[in-house]
């Protein structure tokens, strides 16, 4: 068998580039971040995930050319060897302070600071336990160990005590994974009753926060708002979010992250985060403190266009952040929806198996004016009066 056939079978997107609705890869030219140019053309995009709107913020922009000038373009090494900068250890420091942990550990990007925290935790004998709807960085974190892989079904806390009690049979150490706020949904996740779950099995519990933090809790993220950051054990977060950068994070107690600074091999094997990119996390972190009415923006504003979503009978998912699904029910007529509501200068992102079920994925920011919401929602009563989509059934027509 050749490695190459499964390429040359792979027609599918060749396919939908030659109908004209393939929904990837699209070479935008930002014009700023609530807007983005395609072709010559100025389109809303309401598919970021620049939630405070800090990409273009001078503030953030000063921060990330001084340190170009004073470090230079990369670190050429990792944290461990020349890699480490006095500025990836205040963007730590600040990091502990906003989310209320001893300890941080910054990797390269968020997608590392998943993969190499759970893939250094666990080892033959162990058992992670996942949300069926977690992020595939963590699920490949776990996938990578030597440690048993279980999955629950998506904020099932029934399921959950049902999967630790087959991990406590399997003996070893149980971690348990749950994203704060799930990419692809909005939701969050019922974290009271997975910290009670996580107590009463002996289970360690980490929360990927990488959609919470910098909008829930006053930007403290989404174990903060609920008032239970003393009974996770972990919260990883990205940078490529609320915080405009790159980049990610592991939060916990000292001597834990002490060790993961010394074992995970996404931070070890890897180059540091640019200075540039380090030094615009930092100024967005402290410009998302200092500013909290961003977060609260961001959520005024998918709460807006969710409403007038709603209105128009369309199949609009319950959200609790600034990201509103649509869904529509399959695979083809999603990427026909996409096409549709892109000719009417609005970009969203199309979501299929296997990250979620099939739905366009619409998300707000705090910069984002009422004209370009005005202007999301005009695209989806075309679309709605045009029949694509069918609020009845709750998917596409
Ligand atoms: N966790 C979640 C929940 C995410 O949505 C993402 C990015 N989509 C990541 C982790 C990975 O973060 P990054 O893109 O910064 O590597």
């Amino acid at each position: 068998m050749d490695l190459f056939d499964k390429c040359r079978a792979f027609t599918s997107a060749r396919e939908a580039m030659t109908a004209g609705i393939y929904p990837y890869f699209a070479p935008f030219e930002n014009s700023d971040a609530t807007t983005a140019r395609l072709d010559g053309r100025e389109i809303v995009m309401a598919g970021s995930n620049n939630y405070l709107g800090l990409t273009k913020d001078p503030r953030v922009l000063d921060a990330a050319r001084a340190a170009l000038q004073e470090s230079g373009t990369s670190c050429t090494g990792s944290r461990l060897l020349n890699g480490n900068l006095r500025l990836h250890e205040e963007l730590e420091a600040e990091l502990a302070d906003l989310l209320g942990k001893p300890a941080a550990l910054v990797f390269s990007t968020g997608y590392g600071a998943n993969v190499g925290t759970i893939s250094a935790l666990m080892t033959r004998g162990d058992t992670v336990v996942l949300d069926r709807e977690a992020h595939a960085s963590a699920i490949d974190g776990a996938q990578m160990t030597l440690g048993r892989v279980r999955f629950f079904a998506h904020n099932d806390v029934d399921d959950l005590r049902r999967k630790l009690v087959l991990a406590g049979r399997d003996g070893g150490g149980v971690l348990v994974v749950v994203d704060g706020v799930y990419s692809m949904g909005g939701d969050v996740c019922p974290l009271p009753e997975i910290v009670a779950a996580c107590r009463q099995h002996g289970a360690t519990l980490l929360v990927d926060d990488a959609h919470g933090v910098g909008v829930l809790g006053q930007g403290r993220g989404t174990c903060a708002q609920l008032g239970l950051t003393d009974e996770v054990d972990l919260i990883t977060i990205t940078f490529s979010k609320s915080f405009a950068s790159i980049g990610g994070a592991v939060l916990g107690d000292a001597d834990v992250i002490h060790y993961l600074r010394h074992h995970a091999r996404a931070e070890i094997f890897s180059a540091s985060l640019s200075p540039a990119n380090t030094a615009a996390a930092l100024a967005a972190v402290r410009v998302a403190r200092a500013e909290p009415w961003r977060g609260r923006r961001a959520m005024e504003n998918a709460a807006y266009v969710a409403a007038a979503l709603a209105d128009l009978g369309l199949p609009v998912g319950t959200s609790d952040s600034p990201i509103i699904p649509v869904h529509t029910g399959e695979a083809l007529r999603t990427a026909f929806l996409w096409r549709r509501l892109m000719d009417l200068g609005v970009y969203t992102n199309a979501v299929l198996p296997p990250a979620a079920s099939p739905r366009l994925r619409a998300s707000f920011m705090a910069t984002h004016t009422r004209d370009h919401l005005d202007r999301v929602v005009a695209a989806f009563r075309t679309m709605a009066g045009e029949g694509l989509v069918d609020g009845r059934t709750g998917t596409a027509a």
